[in-house]
């Protein structure tokens, strides 16, 4: 009682000065300062403000540019501000954005139609993130398991890999082998059983009468940029063949374009029933995400199983539409090929001691570093220098900057990188 009177100081002087007047005249110290008082601790940021951006550079609120090698962890393949999706979006503005699913919406035809044919396989369900698109998987795979696999209620098994990142749902933190993750968000979800990543007898000892499915990255992104032996993505496939398992990858951080191939599996005879897209299928400007597979599995949804409020609405189906049209007409996966060619071996050619394996696919790319290397000193110098990218796992920096960066932009990056290294 008497609260909901009171007069909100804050939201007053936005109302008063103006949401953009307050945005664009708060310093970045004090945008970092508000963040921290007011969000919540999750993530540990550069000490940098963005107020700009555009193709694969951004720009602190000092008018200092910083090329983009994080590309919001692959999510901006696109770049910044991509013209083509920032026309679809205001067309799209100007019509609908969002109906639900209760009823039907054109936009949601044509994704689901043009997102099938360019993951090669047969039907969508759409969602919002890339967790979302997991847990969608994993449900798939789940009913598929008792209503088609005859697994006894409640019995299924899903085998994931150590090292695995899949999204931060209590569900898949769970069977995170990283202890922060899942320490203190128990209880764990059963049914999830881990084996080594890369190791095929391993899964194949792993598999039960229980087993509905098989899931893991094609390569492991935010586990460090590990890449498995040639022959494992083919291998995993044979496998679940041979034991009436499905095959779900995680194509959320290497599908589209980013290893040089339409999809992380296409680099070898691995077709999936299910994958999990995300992050670039929203043109780098909204959350768009979707599982997709094969008939046989999407068919064991019907009406009530699973849903999303906003998933599937006008306006990111037609920023998907859009993605996915700007990939094609563009070549994507032919520019990450051969950038990334190029970056591995202008870095090789730099020849610093200090890094101990340089490895990636397309411009998906992780420079490890030996342990004697001051990684966190090389950050900051990183920042001045004018190159954005970070640690994940195994003092290994990812660089995976937008798919358009142009190659002068991105002999800039090696050379900014080069001359952080030799100041450590
Ligand atoms: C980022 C990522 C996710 C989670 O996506 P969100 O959109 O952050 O939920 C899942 N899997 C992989 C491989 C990822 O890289």
């Amino acid at each position: 009682m008497g609260v909901s009177t009171k007069v909100l100081s804050f939201l007053s002087q936005l109302n008063e000065r103006g949401l953009f007047e307050v945005i664009e005249n708060l310093s970045d110290q004090a945008a970092m300062e508000t963040t921290e008082a007011y969000s919540t601790h999750n993530y540990h940021p550069l000490p940098v403000n963005i107020v700009k951006g555009r193709g694969a550079k951004v720009e602190d609120g000092n008018g200092k540019d910083y090329i983009d090698c994080i590309g919001s962890y692959s999510a901006v393949a696109h770049g910044h501000l991509n013209e083509f999706v920032t026309e679809a979006i205001h067309r799209q503005l100007e019509k609908i954005t969002l109906t639900s699913r209760a009823m039907y919406n054109s936009e949601l035809a044509v994704f689901c139609h043009a997102l099938a044919e360019y993951c090669s396989l047969d039907m969508v369900c759409p969602m919002n993130t890339g967790a979302e698109a997991n847990e969608t998987a994993i449900k798939l795979a789940r009913k598929w398991g008792y209503t088609r696999k005859n697994i006894p209620l409640n019995q299924a098994e899903i085998i994931v890999v150590d090292g695995n990142f899949h999204g931060r749902t209590t569900t898949i933190v769970g069977f995170s082998s990283e202890e922060q993750y899942y320490k203190y968000f128990g209880p764990k979800t059963p049914g999830f059983v881990m084996v080594p990543y890369g190791d095929l007898d391993a899964l194949n000892a792993a598999i039960t009468p229980n087993t509905c499915a098989f899931m893991a990255e094609p390569i492991q992104a935010e586990g460090g940029v590990i890449i498995p032996p040639d022959g494992y993505l083919a291998g995993a496939r044979k496998i679940c063949d041979e034991n009436n398992v499905l095959l779900i990858w995680d194509e959320v951080q290497t599908g589209f374009a980013r290893t040089g191939a339409r999809m992380g599996w296409m680099h070898e005879d691995a077709r999936p029933d299910i994958i999990a897209v995300g992050k670039p299928l929203g043109g780098g400007i909204l959350p768009v995400a979707a599982a997709v597979g094969q008939k046989h599995v999407m068919e064991v949804f019907e009406p009530g199983d699973h849903g999303s409020t906003f998933g599937g609405n006008s306006l990111s189906a037609v920023v998907g539409v859009a993605a996915l049209m700007e990939m094609e007409r563009e070549d994507y996966a032919g520019q990450s090929k051969r950038k990334g060619d190029l970056a591995k071996q202008w870095l090789q050619d730099l020849g610093h001691d200090c890094i101990i394996e340089l490895r990636g696919r397309g411009l998906l790319i992780g420079i490890e570093f030996d342990a004697s290397f001051d990684t966190k000193r090389l950050s900051h110098r990183f920042i001045e220098e004018g190159v954005l990218t970070k640690e994940t796992r195994h003092r290994t920096f990812r660089l995976s900057p937008p798919i358009v960066i142009s190659e002068a932009e991105l002999e800039v990056a090696v050379h900014r990188i080069d001359r952080a290294i030799r100041s450590v």
